[in-house]
């Protein structure tokens, strides 16, 4: 009941904020844009604000229209937008960007919307830690706010001795040096909570995973924000960025496009950059930085197949041994909240972020992956379900053990004041969306 509460709540607010764009001082606000409509006047600041590691919100000058220019509306701008505002001292000072009319369009509406237990990126890696923390930071927030969520656990299951030994590699490093928890499932435990499912070598469990609503949560954390009086821009595409200064001492101007019918393009000026822009970020990266400095986006698109089927019934996330190298996690059983299981993400490199229809030639492979675990499955009940892309810094490398593996890039841009850049955010970036939104403010303000 207090979902549905919050939820209806949520959903008024942002079209509240869609109408009302809460206007700052001088600026006018209209519907569906609010950066349309603003005509700024910048004014040069002459503080450094961020050069020094420690700056306290009240340290930060009031003299640019904000203080945090957040891009990208996806869970991760999100959850850094709303960490933002609700330390702000200066309400509005956050603005969120987002270039389509609604929030969590793009590859935060298009993944698992598992919770991962954070369990394959290796002991230092940031994915590791901020999704080990993300996970626990999370199951907290659906708890309080009442978001949609169910602590499934999940197996990865082995059908040869070398996956068995894969196993027991996850379990050694879970138990010994992340230490999360695992556990092995014996053969008469798993023939009776899951008789579908093949495992001829083995059953290890993740109990500590799970899967939420994702769209939930994203409004949720929209919420969050509209109260802590952030700015919410719609239909706004940042198109050119300048650091003031040369290098953001003196802020940020961005040049924002009106994507909502207008194309009128505005500026806006802010004391800090944050690029949570997913696809997009490396591209808002290379609007800023130089030539020599550019980097490349490569494109991994996940097919999922959803199943029609009430039989075999299967309660439990399965997951395959993980392969070395594989730029993913294998195509794996998930439900979504209503128990509704689907099958995917398989990995197929694309060259456009904008080719997301499902490639239904894939569906042979799929079959075939899953009945290595399903062996009952009926194949006339899969269909074409949705797609989303990995945002990829390289060609490889999901699991720490292959090769080529690229951890989150989070950081302030060397040689620039007041940028937090964050880059190659895909899986597990949604487990780790709230653990990110607070590397970003100790980024900024530690
Ligand atoms: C197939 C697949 C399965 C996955 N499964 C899981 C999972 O089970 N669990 C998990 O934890 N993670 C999973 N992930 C990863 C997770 O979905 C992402 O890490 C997360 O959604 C990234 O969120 P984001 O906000 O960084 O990016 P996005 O959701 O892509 O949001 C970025 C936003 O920036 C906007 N934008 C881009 N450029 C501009 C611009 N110039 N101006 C204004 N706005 C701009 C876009 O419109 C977009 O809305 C999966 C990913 C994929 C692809």
């Amino acid at each position: 009941m207090y979902t549905s509460f919050c939820l209806a709540i949520t959903s008024e607010k942002v079209i509240r904020s869609i109408i009302q764009s809460r206007p700052l001082p001088g600026f006018r606000s209209r519907p569906h844009t609010l950066l349309s409509s603003l005509s700024t006047h910048h004014q040069q600041s002459h503080s450094r604000r961020l050069s020094s590691h420690t700056v306290s919100v009240s340290q930060l000058r009031a003299d640019h229209d904000f203080t945090h220019a957040v891009i990208g509306g996806g869970v991760v701008g999100l959850a850094i937008a709303q960490e933002l505002a609700r330390r702000s001292s200066r309400p509005g000072s956050t603005l969120l960007l987002e270039q389509h009319t609604a929030v969590g369009t793009e590859t935060s509406s298009r993944n698992s919307e598992v919770i991962h237990a954070g369990i394959y990126y290796g002991a230092t890696s940031l994915k590791t830690e901020l999704c080990i923390s993300g996970k626990q930071l999370l199951y907290s927030l659906c708890e309080k706010e009442g978001i949609p969520h169910r602590r499934t656990g999940k197996w990865i299951v082995a059908q040869t001795d070398a996956q068995r030994e894969a196993l027991q590699r996850v379990y050694d490093f879970c138990t010994q040096e992340i230490h999360v928890p695992m556990r092995w499932v014996g053969a008469e435990e798993a023939a009776r909570r899951e008789p579908a499912v093949r495992a001829e070598k083995g059953v290890l469990e993740s109990p500590t995973t799970g899967i939420i609503d994702s769209h939930s949560l994203m409004m949720c954390l929209l919420g969050k924000f509209e109260d802590a009086g952030g700015t919410l821009a719609l239909g706004s595409r940042v198109e050119a960025i300048t650091p003031l200064g040369g290098d953001g001492s003196q802020g940020w101007k961005l040049t924002v496009r009106d994507t909502t019918g207008s194309g009128e393009l505005s500026t806006i000026t802010a004391d800090t950059l944050i690029n949570a822009a997913g696809l997009g970020a490396v591209a808002v990266h290379n609007m800023i930085v130089p030539p020599d400095r550019r980097r490349k986006m490569f494109y991994a698109k996940g097919n999922y197949f959803s199943y029609g089927g009430s039989s075999p019934k299967v309660s439990t996330l399965i997951y395959p041994a993980p392969e070395p190298g594989h730029a993913g996690l294998g195509t794996h059983l998930t439900l979504d909240i209503g128990g509704r299981i689907k099958f995917g993400p398989d990995v197929e490199w694309v060259d456009s972020p904008e080719d997301l229809s499902v490639n239904e030639s894939r569906l042979s492979e799929t079959i075939r992956e899953v009945k290595k675990y399903l062996p009952a499955l009926d194949e006339t009940l899969l269909r074409p379900d949705y797609a989303g892309i990995r945002p990829k810094l390289g060609r490889q490398g999901a699991v720490v053990s292959g090769k080529g593996f690229i951890d989150f890039v989070i950081q302030r841009e060397e040689g620039y004041h007041g940028w937090i850049n964050l880059l190659g955010i895909e899986s597990p970036g949604l487990t780790s969306s709230l653990a990110i939104a607070e590397k970003v403010r100790k980024l900024l303000y530690q």
